[in-house]
């Protein structure tokens, strides 16, 4: 195989790292890198700027390797160095192109490595995807109940098996699980999209190789067909996967099917090849509910090896609905910043940090004179007295809940609510805000103070 040059190398990396990564994760920290270097086994990346660089070091280091001493075929080593403006208007954007230009020749020279690689790029699996690190809850714990059933019975339990769901749910996830499980009882997986599949389908008939395509397609145990909804009204394709299918379910080969959409949906996919996804099983995963979504950002923030408090993970699984990704995404997103920033990961970080993307809850907002008046009632302390000057136990303790209860279900600033409890300045409110914050973890009483009375403050909202 020709030599790859340092850009290609690492454009190579990029590819079977973004494979590896959440979306955002990849699109934050690895897009806009580049190969500079490569000697003596070490690999010099650029990064467009110190924080990136930085990050990269800290928290992906192991995972760029992993990767790249693949590509390099020996144990490789990353550095990360900072682009001059200089570098990164010039020659990193100019090699894309210039690579892109060599590919049609190297393609036409060195087809059969060319199909190799697609090949041994279609086999890796993302070692964080396994069965054990999914997370059951109500949406998915059927389409978890038949990966396990399809891992430990191959071929025989639901084939072929047709998960579906919306995007960033978890099939890919599922689909790399099903690999692991599979690869250590000893199976013969392959992993592929079906737009890899619609490439090297393409390739073998353009490079007259379509019995090695068949070989390498048949010779499988469990086949895991990622996002068949790309071949949508690809009839050819369709021909080569109908044929690929019938070969192995004849000879009780596990097929693993992942989609978008359910198969009825799926017009115009081939009606044969639909009935075919009938003679298995359909398992859908839905969106997860508020507490399987806590539950995976527990097990990502363990995973990471970041003690996040309750509170983020609360915060981010109470705003982040519609996909697994967007949730990891934001966990990351506030751990970056809190580790760039050296700032400890608390809740005002993860406000600052998630800004934009939180929307804000459908919740009504109180006024903030329901909630004072609320905590007044609750503890029989006068409105008067709570934004007066006195400081006696029982009105500074109000006070505090006051403030603290101002900052959870209103969106006022620190400064905003001290102008509401008897124009106090923000350090105070803050002060008063940490307190009760630290005091109900291991209060009770108080914690189900603070429940009545946001249960009571929620009631005179009108909504
Ligand atoms: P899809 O292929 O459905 O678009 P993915 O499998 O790529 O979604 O999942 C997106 C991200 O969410 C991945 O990082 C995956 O690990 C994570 N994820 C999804 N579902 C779960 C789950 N039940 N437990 C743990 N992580 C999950
Ligand atoms: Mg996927």
């Amino acid at each position: 195989m020709k030599r790859l040059n340092p850009s290609q190398m690492w454009e190579a990396t990029l590819g079977s790292l973004e494979l590896q990564v959440s979306r955002p994760s990849y699109a934050t920290w690895l897009k806009d890198t580049v190969g500079l270097s490569f000697n003596d086994n070490r690999m010099v990346v650029g990064a467009p700027s110190p924080f990136v660089a930085q990050w990269l070091e800290r928290r992906m280091s192991s995972l760029i390797e992993a990767a790249l001493s693949q590509v390099a075929g020996l144990p490789t080593t990353v550095q990360f160095q900072v682009m001059t403006q200089m570098t990164s208007h010039t020659s990193p954007r100019e090699e894309p192109q210039a690579l892109a230009a060599q590919l049609p020749q190297s393609s036409n020279g060195h087809s059969s490595q060319n199909g190799g690689q697609n090949g041994t790029r279609a086999f890796r699996l993302n070692p964080k995807y396994t069965l054990d690190s999914f997370v059951v809850g109500q949406s998915n714990q059927l389409a978890y109940a038949a990966a396990v059933a399809v891992s430990s019975r191959s071929g025989t339990a639901y084939n072929p098996l047709f998960l579906y769901g919306g995007v960033g749910l978890g099939k890919t996830h599922l689909l790399h699980g099903i690999g692991h499980a599979s690869a250590s009882r000893g199976l013969n997986y392959l992993y592929v999209s079906s737009e890899q599949f619609t490439n090297e389908f393409i390739t073998s008939i353009q490079m007259k190789r379509t019995g090695e395509f068949r070989e390498k397609y048949r010779s499988v145990d469990v086949l895991l067909m990622d996002d068949i909804q790309f071949m949508r009204g690809k009839e050819a394709i369709q021909e080569g996967f109908f044929h690929t299918f019938n070969d192995l379910h004849n000879s009780n080969r596990q097929i693993v099917i992942a989609c978008d959409r359910p198969s009825s949906a799926l017009v115009p996919l081939e009606d044969r090849l639909r009935s075919r996804f009938q003679w298995g099983l359909s398992a859908d995963i839905q969106l997860p509910d508020l507490e399987t979504r806590k539950a995976i950002l527990e097990v990502k923030a363990a995973a990471m090896g970041v003690g996040v408090p309750d509170e983020v993970l609360d915060l981010i699984s109470e705003n982040f609905l519609s996909s697994i990704r967007d949730l990891e995404g934001a966990l990351n997103r506030v751990c970056a910043y809190s580790d760039l920033t050296a700032q400890t990961l608390d809740l005002d970080l993860a406000y600052l940090s998630l800004g934009d993307l939180l929307t804000m809850k459908q919740k009504q907002v109180p006024p903030p004179e329901t909630v004072i008046s609320q905590v007044c009632s609750f503890y029989g302390v006068e409105n008067q007295a709570l934004v007066s000057k006195r400081r006696d136990k029982k009105v500074t303790s109000a006070r505090q809940v006051a403030i603290y209860l101002l900052r959870e279900c209103t969106q006022m600033s620190l400064k905003d609510i001290g102008s509401v409890v008897g124009n106090r300045d923000h350090t105070t409110v803050r002060h008063a805000w940490a307190k009760i914050f630290k005091e109900k973890i291991t209060d009770k009483s108080l914690k189900a103070q603070l429940e009545s009375i946001s249960a009571r403050i929620e009631e005179q909202t009108p909504s």
